[in-house]
């Protein structure tokens, strides 16, 4: 007879790579929480308190804040799908894997985009933007990555929020890598719209994507003259849902909504400030280590970003083996390099539940066991006590 399948045993890794990050225990609980029905007077309870919750960890009061249901992705097409028209003019700065990304998704929803290049592992300039909207008037939409995961780059808003305002246009921004680990003031800074996602730095499996959009933002979006291409992230029908007169559109993904309210919960309890500074001090205890091991980052200060560092390989190191080694003999997961920087990069994440000195420092001891096995010339322990010191 056959033998029925085995029961489902994945291992416990510890995640260091760009995202799925480690889940906090407690967002483990949540998520076995009771399921029930999406008019239930209960669940409504749970949607408010996750909407309320959502606006502090964004730092804004906009009325129009909610999880959309699917990933990262999922929050990027909801927001350009609703705030593009189709030949609307548009910016996209593209200087990683991610704004590409969404560069294709704007050109889906009929933009004409006009692409904003920088080399992988610069930030775009003020400067810059101001010359793109000059060169372009009729531009309405500004949309830029905030922390992105290919490069490791951080970049700057405030400035060019400014800009992007005194021309009239909206300002889309990806915080996928930022929220919930470096700093994102919405309202402060002037962003328009922003979407993240659960499974980087907000300690959670990946299944949503939170999304705010400011009252100006709203306005196009309610204003728009043909219907959203897309049904199903259709943010007129999202919002009659979450925030108005709860009129189904789909069924909410529940044991995910648990989870995120945990994992903002968290956030808020740590202090978003505290949190910012645990993510900042690990991330320059790694870049310490990396430097200990003469293992050059991609991304040079300020705009180096604390959560996600990619660091370049060597040429003689067999990258992907490293990968396997960390993997298979320390159960630890790194990330390699995405687009032109496969097989010359190694991308490390430090975010929420991951981002812990016991983690970093295990990290640095099995990289120096493992290079040294592959004929890295090191000094044994020169990492792991560079870490030390700025751990103290
Ligand atoms: C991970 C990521 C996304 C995409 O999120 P998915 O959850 O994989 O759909 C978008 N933008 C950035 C910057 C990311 O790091």
């Amino acid at each position: 007879m056959e033998q029925p399948l085995r029961d489902l045993d994945p291992p416990s890794r510890i995640l260091l790579g760009p995202g799925p990050s480690n889940v906090h225990p407690r967002v483990s609980r949540a998520l076995t929480a009771p399921v029930v029905g999406y008019l239930d007077p209960a669940w409504f309870s749970v949607m408010d308190e996750t909407v309320a919750l959502l606006r502090q960890v964004y730092q804004t009061t906009n009325r129009v804040t909610f999880p959309i249901s699917g990933t990262g992705t999922a929050g990027m097409e909801a927001l350009l799908f609703n705030l593009i028209e189709p030949g609307d003019q548009v910016v996209v700065a593209v200087n990683g894997y991610f704004g590409d990304r969404i560069h294709q998704i704007a050109l889906r929803a009929g933009a004409e985009v006009f692409p904003l290049r920088a080399p992988w592992g610069e930030p775009i300039s003020p400067g810059r933007v101001r010359i793109a909207l000059r060169e372009h008037p009729q531009v309405r939409l500004v949309a830029l990555v905030h922390a992105e995961t290919s490069t490791g780059v951080l970049q700057p808003l405030e400035e060019i929020a400014e800009i992007v305002h005194q021309h009239g246009a909206l300002l889309l921004v990806d915080c996928v890598t930022s929220l919930g680990g470096v700093p994102v003031a919405c309202d402060a800074w002037g962003i328009d719209a922003a979407y993240s996602c659960t499974q980087k730095a907000l300690s959670c499996p990946p299944g949503l994507s939170p999304v705010t959009i400011s009252e100006r933002a709203w306005e196009r979006v309610s204003r728009r003259k043909s219907a959203a291409q897309s049904w199903y992230l259709d943010l007129k029908l999202l919002v009659d849902y979450w925030l108005g007169n709860r009129t189904y559109h789909h069924t909410p993904p529940a044991a995910m909504v648990y989870a995120l309210r945990e994992g903002l919960r968290l956030v808020l309890e740590e202090g978003i400030d505290q949190r910012v500074a645990r993510h900042r001090q690990l991330a320059e205890a790694l870049w310490a280590g990396l430097e200990a091991l003469g293992l050059p980052c991609l991304a040079t200060p300020p705009n180096r970003l604390p959560t996600l560092t990619t660091v370049l390989v060597p040429e003689h190191l067999d990258e992907a083996r490293v990968r396997a080694t960390l993997r298979d003999r320390f159960n630890l997961e790194i990330g390699g390099g995405l687009g032109p920087l496969r097989g010359k990069a190694w991308r490390i994440g430090l975010m929420g539940a991951g981002a812990t000195p016991a983690n970093l420092l295990l990290l640095l001891s099995a990289l120096e066991t493992t290079l040294a096995a592959e004929g890295y010339p090191l000094q044994p322990g020169a990492a792991v006590a560079a870490a030390a010191r700025v751990l103290g």
